[in-house]
């Protein structure tokens, strides 16, 4: 099956007792016995729920592997990689990181033992500087957030397996359709299924994929013995969110694009961060790894002018501001005070996120609207 047809149809079955062609909500803590120990492969809801089962088929099938497992969130999802972990391992980590994935490592997992390194993984060398003994993951993410650095997945995979590291990669800004670490080598894929996934803003949920037998015995040992699971009428929304995960994405794209170049060519904008920019200085790696550019955009402003960051993030109507992404509406943010107030300045200026440092995700609305909503709040 093409990826356009196994978001609809992988993983999911009509009902076999009704012939509801939907995927029932199998809203059940318990599953009823003949006798002790016969059942029809279903015991307790945190271990297996039919709905969540057809929706963890369907994301291993759109991903590229054999196993998925579905979590009350995507930090949820982390939480179980890191816990495949024992004290004393090390762990190496980009240090441009979604900021919940930071704050988990560092002030839960790091208490346990377990040693972290934040490294720049544009430079590979930078990453094998850190391998020792005791390295036992290298934790990714590409497109990074908000600077919209492209990571050379396969060449972090190459430099990790040499050594016998597990690689994960949080793929969420890239989903599925755009990009597909494990064919590039990765061991683990997450997923917060909060973002393009679920894509309507409506749901709070997390995933993993794997090809690796072992770690998927670990993954689902994880998930049944922590039981951060979702439920099924999350499920069921994600299953159906996905379903136009294709249609929703090649608009963002295209959005994306488009919204790029007007911003671009503005005489008050300063940079865009977009990977299909040709300026972009990972453009070449983000075409060999990627199938499009995606809806996420960053830019800052000539002068890095503060107060008039703050004007134009409230002048817009359609890029509504609030965080989070990924959903068929357009949100603006503002990274320096909102996702990354907690990074002290200097840091946060090293990186790029300076204090006129705007955020888009592009929705899948009327490109001229947008343009236009975009249009008046930069004229200021
Ligand atoms: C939102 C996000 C997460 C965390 O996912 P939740 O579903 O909010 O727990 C992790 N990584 C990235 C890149 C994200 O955008």
């Amino acid at each position: 099956m093409k990826f356009n047809t196994k978001v609809i149809h992988a993983g999911v079955h009509p009902d076999a007792s009704t012939g509801a062609i939907m995927t029932p909500i199998y809203q059940t803590s318990t599953y009823v016995q003949d006798e002790i120990g016969v059942h029809k492969g279903f015991e307790y809801s945190r271990t297996g729920n039919p709905t969540r089962q057809a929706l963890e088929n369907n994301l291993a099938a759109i991903e590229g592997g054999k196993y998925g497992a579905c979590f009350g969130s995507g930090l949820a999802a982390i939480d179980a990689i890191v816990k495949m972990l024992n004290p004393g391992d090390e762990v190496i980590s980009t240090n441009d990181l979604y900021g919940g994935s930071y704050r988990i490592f560092t002030t839960i997992f790091e208490k346990y033992g377990i040693k972290f390194h934040f490294v720049n993984m544009l430079d590979i060398q930078n990453i094998e500087e850190k391998i020792n003994d005791k390295t036992k993951l290298i934790w990714t993410e590409t497109p990074t957030n908000p600077m919209l650095n492209i990571i050379d997945i396969k060449k972090v995979c190459d430099l990790a397996h040499e050594n016998n590291i597990m690689v994960g990669v949080d793929n969420t800004f890239a989903t599925p359709y755009l990009q597909n670490p494990l064919a590039l080598g990765a061991d683990v894929v997450m997923h917060s299924v909060t973002k393009y996934l679920g894509g309507h803003s409506d749901v709070i949920m997390g995933a993993l994929v794997t090809n690796d037998d072992k770690i998927a015995e670990e993954i689902y040992r994880i998930q049944n013995s922590s039981g951060a699971v979702c439920g099924p009428m999350d499920s069921f929304l994600v299953l159906r969110g996905i379903k136009t995960l294709h249609l929703r994405m090649q608009r963002h794209c295209e959005n994306g694009e488009k919204i790029a170049h007007f911003l671009n060519n503005h005489p008050l904008i300063d940079t865009v961060y977009w990977p299909g920019l040709k300026s972009h200085s990972n453009h070449e790696v983000a075409k060999s790894q990627m199938k499009d550019f995606g809806g996420m955009i960053s830019f800052n402003l000539v002068g890095d002018d503060l107060e008039m960051a703050k004007r134009v993030v409230s002048k817009t109507e359609l890029f509504t501001l609030a965080e989070s992404l990924g959903g068929v509406e357009s949100l603006i943010g503002h990274p320096s005070t909102m996702t990354h107030a907690s990074i002290p300045r200097e840091e946060r200026m090293k990186s790029g996120v300076v204090d006129s440092l705007i955020r888009l995700s592009v929705g899948i609305e009327d490109i001229e609207d947008l343009i236009s909503d975009l249009k008046n709040a930069l004229m200021v």
